[in-house]
C-alpha cells in the first residue's frame, strides 16, 4: 500500500474541521466520532483509510458492503494491528435484507420501524455481541420521506429497547439539504430534544446505553457538533465526490480470493 496523499489530506482536513467544531462548541474533541461513509468506494480506499487510523465505516447498500467487508475483513487482519474495522449500516432496510445485516455490521443507524428491529434481534447470531443501533427520525417533515415521525420516536424506543439483542444507542437523522445554517441548526436541535425526551423515559441502564446523536454530513458537519452530535457521517468531504450512487462491481480485492 503506497498511500494516496489525497485521501490523507482530506482525511486530515476533516479531523481538523471537526477539532475545530469541538472547540468552537465548547466541547472535548473526543466527544463526536468520525463515521466514514464509504459507499461507493473500493475496498481499497478503506484499507487505506483504516492506516491512516479511521477505523468505523459507513454502508448503505447491502451487496456492495458484504462484499467490500469481507475483502477488507481478509486483508485487514493479515495488513495491520491496531484493532478491527466497525461497519455501520446507515441505509435503507427492507425486511428480506435484515439477517445478512444483523450478522455483519456492528451498528446500525436505519432502524424506523419496530418490525425491522424485531427481525434484527431476532436474527443477531448468538456469537456475537448485541448490535448497538439507532432510531432514524425524520426532523424535517414532508422534505424527506425516511425516517419515523418524532410524534412516533418515543413508543418506537421503548418496544426497541426491550429487545433482548439490540442494545438502543440513540437517533440519527438525514435533514433536507439546505445552505441555511440556521436551518441546519433548527433540525439538528429538535433532534437533540427528542433525544432527551427519550432518554428520560427510558430507565436505568437502558438510558446510560442511550448516548448517541448521529447527525451531520460533510456540508453540515459544523453545525451538527454544535447542537450536540455524536457520530457525524461524513463521505464526499473524505472520499472525494462520488460518481456512482449503485453498487459497484466486484471490487479488485474480493476477485483475488
Ligand atoms: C451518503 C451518506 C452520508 C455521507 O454524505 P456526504 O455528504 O457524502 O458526507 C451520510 N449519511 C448517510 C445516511 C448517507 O447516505
Amino acid at each position: 500500500m503506497n498511500g494516496n496523499p489525497a485521501l490523507r489530506q482530506r482525511y486530515e482536513q476533516v479531523l481538523g474541521r471537526l477539532r475545530q467544531a469541538c472547540e468552537s462548541a465548547g466541547r472535548a474533541p473526543d466527544s463526536v466520532r468520525l463515521l466514514a461513509v464509504s459507499k461507493a468506494q473500493p475496498a481499497s480506499q478503506v484499507l487505506e483509510l483504516a492506516a491512516l487510523g479511521q477505523r468505523a465505516f459507513g454502508e448503505n447498500y447491502l451487496q456492495e458492503a458484504l462484499d467490500k467487508i469481507a475483502a477488507c475483513r481478509d486483508e485487514w487482519s493479515a495488513a495491520a494491528p491496531g484493532g478491527p474495522l466497525a461497519w455501520h449500516f446507515i441505509g435503507p432496510i427492507q425486511s428480506n435484507k435484515t439477517r445478512p445485516i444483523a450478522a455483519h455490521f456492528d451498528w446500525v443507524h436505519s432502524v424506523e420501524r419496530e418490525k425491522i428491529a424485531h427481525r434484527l434481534s431476532e436474527q443477531r447470531p448468538e456469537g456475537l455481541g448485541t448490535l448497538d443501533v439507532c432510531l432514524q427520525v425524520n426532523v424535517s417533515g414532508e422534505a424527506s420521506k425516511s425516517g419515523a415521525a418524532p410524534g412516533e420516536t418515543l413508543a418506537l424506543a421503548l418496544a426497541v429497547a426491550a429487545l433482548p439483542r439490540l442494545r438502543l444507542r440513540g437517533l440519527m437523522a438525514i435533514p433536507e439539504p439546505t445552505d441555511d445554517v440556521n436551518l441546519q441548526r433548527a433540525r439538528f436541535a429538535a433532534l437533540r430534544e427528542l433525544h432527551a425526551r427519550v432518554k428520560a423515559a427510558l430507565d436505568g441502564e437502558a438510558a446510560r446505553c442511550f448516548d448517541t446523536l448521529s447527525m451531520g454530513m460533510s456540508a453540515d458537519l459544523e453545525a451538527a457538533v454544535a447542537e450536540g452530535a455524536t457520530i457525524v457521517r461524513i463521505g464526499s468531504a473524505l472520499f472525494g465526490e462520488r460518481s456512482m450512487r449503485s453498487p459497484l462491481p466486484a471490487s479488485p480485492l474480493s476477485s483475488s480470493t
